[in-house]
């Protein structure tokens, strides 16, 4: 009789999900790997996908990754990299190409987060990687229009087996242990050396597991629908901005971005808020267009947990639940780290280690 091969249960199709089932097919590929994702697509809090309303292909999220991010980076072509970063200043500073001048800005990109209520060890983790800016970590990549197929299919083919729109919604338990998961769709049982590993967001996560919630930050995304490429000061493809309401543009063939992170306006007709920051690109570059272009604005209300010490404190410590077949993957999970796709394939590293050594 031939048993099953072990098989690890991995509940969430985000980065930390999709990098669990890569990590395991690179370092264990005798484990079989199942992924259940509650959505239509993969990605979780990265995705590309097709706008009807301005008929391209587009990010959810602009998505930036910086050469000190070695995990995400390794997806990523190396000609595709931006060495130098200007930051602007709109309350007159002028342009500076220094980071270290510029670095509570970073700082709050990093973490979704105030600079000032930013938890220290991340803070120290963060400039500790990335200061001195030194071009073998400054360099930056970002995603315009095809985060999925760089990244999230690029993941997705490790994974034996995906199931979509299958929601976890219990874990049942017998003698202390994980028996089996129960699915929107119907159950899967836990065999005996089986492990599952949980990579949800926080919210998500403390729905099946008994863990603590945390505060989340927003982060609005508009994405203009330019004719043409718009070029900003100094012919950057990717500005950093203080003193106004943006923080950072990126600009493509034919989209320009604009990303505002630790947003705390509670509105949900974004409009008016296009309008002002089309305002700003304008004085930004010199110009007095008459009409705003056709746009995208996202809000994303939960995009990462506020990453101040309060939060950072009540953060799991390893991967481990109450029950010992069952870790946790996330960029939430990681104390001391910022929540991004870095941490997020860090964390399933770490999930797939401890569950590999659990008996
Ligand atoms: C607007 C925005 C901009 C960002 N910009 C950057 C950036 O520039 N650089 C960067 O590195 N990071 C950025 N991030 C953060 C990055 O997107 C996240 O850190 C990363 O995607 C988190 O991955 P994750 O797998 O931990 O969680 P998630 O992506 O949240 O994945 C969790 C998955 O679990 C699924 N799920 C939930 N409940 C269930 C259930 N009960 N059963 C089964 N499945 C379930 C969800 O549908 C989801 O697919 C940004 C995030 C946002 C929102």
């Amino acid at each position: 009789m031939t048993s099953l091969p072990e098989t690890y249960h991995i509940v969430g199709g985000g980065i930390a999900g999709l990098a669990a089932a890569w990590y395991l097919k690179r370092r264990y590929p005798g484990i079989r790997s199942v992924i259940y994702e509650a959505g239509e697509r993969l990605g979780g809090r990265a995705y590309s996908y097709d706008d009807a309303g301005l008929g391209i292909r587009l990010d959810n999220a602009v998505h930036a990754i910086i050469s000190a991010n070695r995990f995400m980076a390794a997806f990523v072509k190396k000609n595709e990299w931006i060495a130098k970063v200007p930051f602007l200043d709109m309350s007159g500073g002028g342009l500076s190409t220094s980071a270290f001048a510029n670095r509570g800005h970073i700082l709050k990109s990093f973490c979704n987060t105030a600079p000032e209520e930013i938890a220290s060890p991340i803070k120290r983790n963060i400039l500790r990687q990335t200061f001195p800016w030194t071009p073998s970590v400054r360099k930056v990549w970002f995603s315009g229009q095809d985060l999925s197929q760089r990244i999230i299919n690029m993941l997705a083919g490790y994974a034996d087996e995906v199931h979509l729109n299958c929601r976890l919604n219990k874990i049942a338990a017998q003698f202390g242990m994980a028996a089996q998961l129960e699915f929107s769709t119907g159950q899967a049982e836990v065999g005996s050396r089986d492990k599952v590993i949980v990579a949800l967001d926080n919210l998500s996560c403390r729905k099946v597991l008994d863990i603590i919630p945390l505060e989340h930050n927003q982060i609005v995304n508009i994405i203009y629908q330019t004719s043409q490429r718009i070029y900003l000061p100094g012919g950057a493809s990717l500005l950093g901005v203080t003193g106004g309401t943006v923080d950072w543009l990126f600009a493509g063939n034919g989209l320009l971005s604009a990303v505002i992170s630790d947003y705390h306006a509670q509105e949900n007709n974004l409009s008016g808020l296009a309008m002002k920051v089309w305002q700003e690109i304008d004085k930004i570059r010199g110009v007095n267009s008459a009409f705003m272009p056709p746009y995208k604005a996202f809000c994303c209300k939960n995009a990462t947990i506020r990453q101040d010490e309060g939060n950072n404190l009540r953060r799991p410590r390893n991967a481990l639940t109450s029950y010992p077949n069952v870790f946790i993957a996330g960029d939430w999970t990681m104390q001391n780290y910022p929540c991004c796709m870095e941490t997020a394939v860090r964390s399933a590293i770490r999930a797939v280690k401890t569950a590999v050594k659990s008996v």
